[in-house]
């Protein structure tokens, strides 16, 4: 199952919890895949065996869609928006009980270090759950003056979307499944979450406790499964009336192509290669820890890692100097170690897959550091990879989804937006510098979701997420995400 200092670090609990097979939340039960199969989930930090969860079908997705129905129309549908909002909080406070429990499953399943954890995945799911328990009561209309003749009551109504499939992906999973549950339940929907295949522990571990804050039956069901088996059902589905999905660009223009069977409403939260800009007065220490942890974080499993690094041609070598023996220090390891800073890849085939990057990369760029898979360490790893590169490489242009940085450097600012515009996708940018002014002007000429100054990466709940050009569909999070778990209904009474 785990290794021996996994084991050092394994809550006694949690080793209990991994022992036995997992099954899908189905209509406020647990069962097992309709057709008896089963997914094996691997412990990226060892390559070994780490739980056995059901594997959901059509059958099963037919089967929960029904029950999220019955939901919708049925008790939660009658749910005053104060019982939600109180379910909401409730939850929030049992994700905070069960911390240490959630921390080493995201840990164990996805590799990341356990201590990324407590600044990120876990605040952000109780967080989101806080946030959009506040929303419950706020979903206001308005009443809006008419111009026809005569003398009429016109107002609008935000209304539930109905059932929503949220598809999510491996590098967040219980943060994503949150920012997506919070919101739609909130509003009012019923929800049939389809974690990723390779890391559904976590959300599993939260149907629990959705269970145990009191959420009827059938409000939430929760199918890992493969993409192409339940998630496709749910895309496919015609008694599913939304799909937020995050993940891959590529799967998200699929889903856009085949969800149009009954008008779903689609969100789409997807790929990126971010930029990440080093202006020439920038101070200098600051902004090469925080272009680190920009492309390091979580493995470089992020879809926001600022992998374009644009540093100023005169400075690049002080620059480059510093990044190499910056990232040669990262210490990788188990993810349950305390002292773990990085993880592995989540799959061998991932692994692989980034590896396969990094050796085109090396035929065409000036390698800086790492290049190569950690063998000291059991599991998936790679050791952090910085290229000095071009804009038009493979490693510049597409995202790798590793710990792959490409140093790209420029002479003057002029061309610089339209260089770090060039790109299909538009999620994240980061800019460093002391003058605030230039900062604000460079942040608004960029064309990317969100855009930091001086600081990386950061999200708030309160705070619209999401992407532009193929980067995404919608908003989730803060008031934003209100609109895309709605439908915006209009009243006429006529008063004469
Ligand atoms: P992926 O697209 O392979 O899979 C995401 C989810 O979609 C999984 O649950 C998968 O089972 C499911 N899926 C796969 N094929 C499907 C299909 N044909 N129909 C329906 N569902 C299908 O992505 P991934 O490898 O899990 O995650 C990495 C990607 O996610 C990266 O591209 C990353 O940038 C993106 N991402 C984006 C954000 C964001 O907020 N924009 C956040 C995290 C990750």
């Amino acid at each position: 199952m785990t290794s021996t200092l996994e084991s050092e670090f394994l809550l006694p609990e949690v080793k209990t919890w991994l022992s036995q097979p997992r099954k899908l939340l189905i209509a406020g039960r647990w069962l097992e895949a309709v057709d008896g199969k089963f997914l094996t989930i691997i412990d990226p930090c060892t390559g070994a065996q780490l739980a056995t969860v059901a594997a959901a079908n059509l059958a099963d997705v037919n089967l929960a869609v029904a029950a999220a129905r019955r939901a919708l129309e049925g008790t939660w549908g009658g749910t005053t928006p104060a019982e939600r909002g109180r379910l909401l909080w409730k939850l929030a406070d049992l994700i905070d009980e069960n911390a240490d429990f959630l921390r080493q499953l995201e840990s164990l399943d996805t590799g990341k270090p356990v201590m990324e954890t407590y600044v990120f995945d876990l605040p952000i799911a109780s967080d989101h759950f806080r946030y959009f328990a506040g929303w419950a009561t706020k979903l206001t209309g308005e009443s809006i003056p008419t111009s026809l003749p005569g003398e009429a009551l016109a107002y609008t109504r935000r209304e539930p979307v109905g059932v929503v499939g949220a598809i999510t992906p491996w590098n967040f999973p219980l943060a994503i499944a949150a920012w997506k549950l919070a919101p739609a339940l909130a509003c009012g929907n019923t929800v049939i979450l389809k974690p990723s295949e390779l890391t559904p522990l976590s959300a599993l571990k939260l149907g629990e406790l959705i269970l145990e804050a009191g959420f009827p039956q059938g409000v939430v069901n929760i199918l890992p499964g493969l993409g192409l088996e339940a998630g496709n059902a749910l895309v496919e589905h015609n008694d599913v009336d939304k799909i937020s999905f995050t993940g891959s660009t590529r799967v998200g223009r699929e889903i856009l192509a085949k969800s149009g069977g009954n008008f779903k409403r689609v969100t789409l939260e997807l790929g990126g290669k971010s930029p990440n800009i080093i202006l020439p007065d920038a101070d200098l220490d600051v902004a090469i820890d925080g272009s680190l942890s920009a492309i390091f974080f979580n493995q470089g499993e992020a879809c926001v890692a600022g992998s374009r690094l644009f540093v100023p041609k005169h400075l690049r070598s002080e620059i480059v100097t510093a990044l190499k023996s910056r990232a040669e220090s990262i210490v990788q390891g188990f993810g349950l170690d305390p002292t773990s800073q990085m993880g592995p890849m989540v799959s061998s085939l991932h692994q692989d897959r980034v590896m396969g990057f990094v050796e085109r990369g090396n035929q065409h760029a000036e390698l800086i550091t790492g290049g190569s898979r950690n063998t000291d360490l059991p599991g998936f790893y790679v050791n952090p990879t910085i290229f000095l590169g071009k804009d038009d490489l493979e490693i510049a242009r597409e995202e790798i989804f590793g710990p792959v940085l490409t140093v790209l450097e420029f002479d003057g600012i002029e061309d610089l937006t339209h260089r770090a515009n060039s790109s299909q996708y538009g999620l994240g940018a980061g800019i460093w510098t002391s003058d605030v002014r230039q900062g604000i002007r460079l942040a608004h000429a960029l064309k990317a979701g969100s855009v930091w100054i001086n600081g990386y990466g950061m999200l708030d709940a309160a705070l619209p997420w999401g992407g532009f050009k193929s980067s995404g569909i919608g908003r989730e999070m803060g008031s934003a995400a209100l609109a895309t778990y709605t439908e915006l209904k209009t009243v006429w009474v006529n008063l004469l």
